[in-house]
């Protein structure tokens, strides 16, 4: 079988309602290592029947066989590697990439045939170098001539071997000279065994070939046929051997960063438009990364407060709103403080000792809680000391009469700047004031307390029930002596040891109380769960801010796919070029996906910048939040920024590589 057998070949293009044959019926053989020239008048097929046999187009009726193998019956990526593999193609005009120098231009299509970047340079460095461009490797097209540019395209068409070499009209752009080193180079091929094809409409081009097949609408009027002194090339020609095919992994990453190199090219040519398209992603991912960021902050600063301020504890108090009317709530005794003591999942039972008193000091007075406080209540509070000390056991030994305020209480009680440490505060309940005359002295007497120490207001004690106006700590041994001296008490706290969950202790103290009681008249407080509430308003909350984030990025994203699709229409050409070397559909699909992908990328790195920068600017400005992008969120920003790359570049992606080549080539 002859190397290219065409039988019966048609290609009808539909013009309206007009079916224009452009073939119409063509069955020729050619040999391997032939010279062929196709002639005809303007119009009568030629370029079809190029394209046709170049694997750039389908045939509509016929069978094509091309090294035994039936073409017609081939997929696109099949053809895509026929055309790899055998055929080199030089255009009229030459179709070489505006962006890529003389070097690359011709590595091409080893590109799609896997070959690493080192062989590719060095091969197309050598081939340039033969054609006497040596001196032009790094020259873009456009700082070429047109005998220089088609010498390229030369180069490219043997990149991967080249066995049959199509021209359609390789002379039409050059002048004269130029042109007759076109042949000359091309007879030269076929000397060394190249098939070659040759398109022209000119007689004295056509003689160098030792073939002309003339057509004329669409028919061969005239074929001179194979020579009948042909002989077949002895061996493949020596270009042949420069290519290996190259295994998955290696094409694999071949493929990748050709595509990650010629987006990045494509972006870096576009600035404005890459910057502009890029703006919607970055404000997407800026607003969704800050807002994330802002809502932890916030989050954690309420959770600070709360948990510093409640967890690991449950409150339980004495009364309870569903008892009935006129039912009376007992207190809690010493021994049912036990029993709940010996509960698993119980660390410890804290009896709250903790009344509202009137603090006066000189004229000021204000509504104060009293605590009783032991050596760890500092720290269970989680406070911390402004001025001043904290008791120590001296004082609790001995019942001194001495006090911590807070900071509330200090600013209640005392001009800012007077100094507290060393003043004497009287104590007396609620509603009663010390120069209330006619009162008794014992119980309901003012009791003189020394401020030894006041807490700083920065630290936890955020969280304050009632209207009390602050607090005042006290020795727990002077509360119980000298303000409380019962010794049931009203309100205490269970501390969790956390080997149980919190709700199950709560449920067991409970059920335990109740048992003791009798009726449940007294409620608890369930600090993990308010804390959970808290914890489920600000996930809502960032959940609503994601979603407006996420609204951005939409936005942004569809930006994306319109300039990916104004970028397949404007490199249409640039597509077609690459198909013919070679390239699969899955090649030009990649490349146009990694261009929208890195796009957005690009973008969501700037908006994490500028979220960056958002939170510096917060933190600068204010103590109290402390908000920060954290890594996650840049991997969150960049996952995201993917995706909706990978969303909305797959329709520009698609329809780039859905183009036929020869219609892709022939957009302007
Ligand atoms: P040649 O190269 O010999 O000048 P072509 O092969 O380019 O001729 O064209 C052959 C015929 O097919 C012409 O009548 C032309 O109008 C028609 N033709 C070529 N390409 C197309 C196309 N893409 N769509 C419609 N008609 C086409
Ligand atoms: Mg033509």
């Amino acid at each position: 079988m002859a190397l290219i057998e065409l039988a019966g070949v048609a290609r009808h293009y539909q013009h309206g309602d007009i079916d224009v044959p452009a073939l119409d019926g063509i069955s020729l053989a050619i040999e391997a290592g032939e010279y062929v020239a196709i002639v005809g008048q303007s119009g009568s097929g030629k370029s079809t029947l190029m394209n046709v046999l170049g694997c750039l187009d389908n045939p509509t009726h016929g069978s094509f066989h091309i090294g035994g193998q039936d073409a017609s019956q081939l997929g696109p990526d099949e053809l895509a590697a026929l055309r790899r593999e055998r055929f080199g193609f030089i255009f009229q005009r030459y179709h070489l990439l505006p962006h890529l120098d003389a070097r690359a231009n011709a590595a091409l299509p080893a590109v799609y045939a896997g070959l690493g970047n080192n062989a590719r340079s060095k091969r197309a460095e050598a081939l340039l170098t033969r054609l006497g461009l040596a001196d032009r490797l790094h020259h873009r097209p456009n700082a070429l001539s047109g005998g220089q540019q088609q010498r390229v395209s030369i180069a490219r068409a043997l990149m991967n071997g080249g066995q049959i070499i199509l021209a359609d009209e390789p002379t039409g752009a050059l002048d004269s000279a130029s042109g007759a080193e076109m042949l000359r180079l091309l007879g030269e091929l076929n000397e060394k065994g190249h098939t070659i094809i040759l398109v022209t409409h000119d007689p004295s081009v056509a003689a160098h070939a030792r073939r002309v097949i003339e057509l004329k609408d669409g028919r061969v009027l005239k074929d001179s046929g194979t020579p009948a002194n042909h002989s077949l090339p002895a061996d493949a020609p020596a270009e042949l051997a420069g290519t290996e095919q190259a295994g998955g992994l290696r094409r694999l990453q071949v493929q990748w960063r050709e595509a990650i190199l010629t987006a990045w090219l494509a972006l870096r040519g576009n600035r404005l438009r890459t910057a502009l398209s890029m703006l919607g992603i970055s404000i997407g991912i800026a607003s969704v990364v800050s807002i994330l960021a802002l809502t932890d902050a916030a989050r954690g600063s309420i959770e600070k407060d709360v948990r510093g301020f409640l967890s690991g504890r449950i409150p339980v108090w004495r009364g309870n709103p569903a008892l009935p009317p006129g039912a009376v709530a007992r207190s809690f005794r010493p021994s049912e403080l036990d029993a709940i003591r010996a509960l698993p999942g119980v660390k410890d039972v804290n009896v709250v000792r903790e009344m509202q008193l009137t603090a006066r000091h000189r004229a000021r007075d204000a509504g104060v809680t009293a605590i009783g406080a032991d050596a760890q209540s500092l720290s269970a509070r989680k406070l911390k000391l402004a001025e001043g000390r904290y008791f120590n056991e001296l004082d609790q030994a001995s019942s001194a009469q001495v006090v911590v305020i807070d900071g509330k209480a200090r600013k209640a009680l005392f001009k800012a700047g007077q100094p507290a440490l060393g003043q004497t505060l009287l104590l007396s309940p609620m509603g009663l004031t010390a120069e209330v005359p006619g009162q008794p002295s014992a119980a309901g007497a003012a009791l003189p307390m020394t401020i030894i120490g006041v807490v700083d207001p920065d630290s936890g004690g955020g969280v304050s029930f009632g209207f009390s106006n602050g607090q005042v700590l006290l020795p727990l041994s002077t509360f119980a002596r000298k303000l409380d001296p019962k010794l049931d008490t009203d309100s205490f706290n269970v501390m969790l040891d956390f080997s149980v969950p919190p709700a199950q202790v709560r449920e067991q103290v409970i059920h335990r109380l109740k048992a003791l009681h009798g009726v449940e008249d007294f409620d608890s407080w369930n600090a993990d769960e308010e804390f959970q509430k808290i914890q489920n308003v600000t996930a809502a909350m960032a959940a609503l801010f994601a979603g407006v984030g996420a609204i951005a990025l939409l936005v942004g994203g569809v930006g994306v796919m319109n300039i990916m699709l104004v970028s397949v229409s404007e490199r249409t050409r640039e597509i077609g070029i690459r198909m013919a070397v070679g390239a699969r559909q899955g090649d030009v699909r990649l490349q146009f996906l990694i261009e929208a992908v890195v796009l957005c990328c690009l973008g969501g790195l700037v908006g994490v910048a500028l979220s960056w920068l958002g939170a510096q600017g917060i933190n600068a400005v204010q103590a109290k939040l402390e908000v920060q992008v954290s890594w996650t969120a840049l991997a969150v920003a960049f996952a995201v920024s993917s995706a909706v790359g990978l969303l909305f570049g797959t329709l520009p992606a698609r329809r780039a590589a859905a183009l036929s080549p020869v219609d892709a080539l022939a957009r302007e």
